[in-house]
């Protein structure tokens, strides 16, 4: 590595992973989830990798996501959920890009869209089972659905999907889920009952995949398993995580007992050592909230994170290691080395593994390589660069 810090992104993670998720859906088909730049590891490279492994269909979060897709010319069947009431969905639709809908007003915005654009809106209608975020509630659906059969008869729209999404699939005993399910199943009935079918019902997130076939349906979305993440606390069902985030050793120095280290300083060396300076900090997504637990792997070996996570810098105890500028660390990885993984950091700052991976910064740069074997070998090759 030349640079400060970069991302090293597993496509072959990706590629077992989707192989491993759409063995799980067993049939049905399966929507590899790239919103937030694929969960910080690259959209356009992962949404490739998980077409070519079995996903046929892709999901994103915002409008300028699905045309960057599209402008790199992925042509698969793709769904967005989220957008504001005023933005113009003409080039989604020009696109070929589903559209979540939630709401009879924002149903027909999309239908005067779909007039003006002279095409036809597909559309897959969220029902709102019990998360209270996107989605008609019980109260709102039949007028949803009603105004659905009405515009699909005009030949605006056409409902390909209806969906909707879980609280919580990690304990399949929780009667929450289990109140979602019987919701979804009342949806839908009313849903036919005023004659309204689609050929895509969808509810399953990544934990459900894995554990509750009934969630299957038509298809399955998958976020957090495709980049190795285990959904499940406590189980694991052989995901590779996809990323490791390493970084270059600017500087080393021996302090004596009694130095402080970093803004405060909140740490104060107990004895002579020696520290390395390691050029990333909370802009980059290293949290700060792991400040006196974080630790990285320096040639293998496990050193604590000492005093305050800066904007741009960490110190690093390395005592006796021999370490010098210019060496590589690896903040996590996928463990297999023994180096903390993104669930380690998760724990230290007290947040998800998501938000972890989400919040590695742009300044990051992602290189995308591709290993067959678990881990990351040293022979991966590197199949693109991103400057
Ligand atoms: C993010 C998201 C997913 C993916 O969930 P995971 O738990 O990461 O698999 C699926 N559906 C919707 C609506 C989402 O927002």
């Amino acid at each position: 590595m030349t640079g400060l810090a970069e991302a090293i992104v597993d496509l072959g993670a990706v590629a077992h992973n989707t192989r491993l998720l759409t063995r799980a859906a067993a049939g049905v088909q399966l929507m590899a989830v790239v919103k937030a730049n694929a969960f910080g590891h690259g959209a356009t490279a992962v949404a490739r990798t998980a077409l070519a492994n079995g996903a046929s269909w892709l999901g994103v979060t915002s409008l300028p996501e699905a045309l960057a897709l599209r402008a790199d010319g992925i042509t698969a069947p793709l769904l967005l959920w989220l957008y504001s009431p005023s933005e113009a969905l003409d080039r989604a639709l020009e696109l070929d890009v589903d559209v979540s809908v939630s709401s009879p007003a924002a149903l027909e915005t999309l239908a005067e869209t779909a007039e003006r654009t002279g095409r036809t809106a597909f559309v897959h209608l969220k029902a709102d089972t019990g998360l209270s975020r996107g989605g008609a509630t019980a109260d709102e659906w039949q007028h949803l659905v009603t105004v659905a059969a009405k515009l699909q008869g005009r030949q605006r729209i056409s409902v390909r999907g209806i969906w909707s999404h879980l609280a919580q699939a990690e304990d399949p005993t929780d009667p929450g889920l289990h109140r979602q399910l019987d919701a979804f199943a009342g949806a839908r009935a009313l849903a036919a009952d005023g004659g309204l079918t689609a050929p895509l019902t969808h509810l399953a997130n990544s934990a459900a995949v894995l554990q509750l076939p009934d969630t299957h349906f038509d298809l399955v979305r998958t976020g957090i398993a495709l980049y190795g993440v285990e959904p499940v606390p406590g189980r694991s069902f052989g995901l590779r995580p996809a990323m490791t985030l390493q970084a270059t050793v600017v500087l080393t120095k021996r302090v004596p007992a009694g130095s402080g280290v970093s803004y405060g300083p909140d740490h104060i060396t107990d004895r002579e050592t020696n520290l390395a300076l390691v050029p990333v900090g909370f802009a980059d997504g290293i949290p700060r909230g792991a400040a006196g637990q974080a630790e990285i792997s320096v040639h293998g070996v496990r050193c604590p994170v000492v005093g305050r996570i800066a904007m741009d810098q960490i110190v690093v105890d390395v005592g006796a290691l021999h370490v010098r500028a210019g060496d590589t660390v690896t903040v996590f990885g996928p463990g297999t080395s023994g180096e903390p993984t993104v669930g380690d950091w998760a724990r230290w700052a007290g947040t998800s593994p998501h938000e972890i991976l989400t919040g590695i910064g742009t300044r990051v740069p992602r290189r995308w390589v591709s290993s067959s074997q678990p881990g990351l070998p040293a022979s991966a090759e590197a199949i693109a660069d991103l400057a």
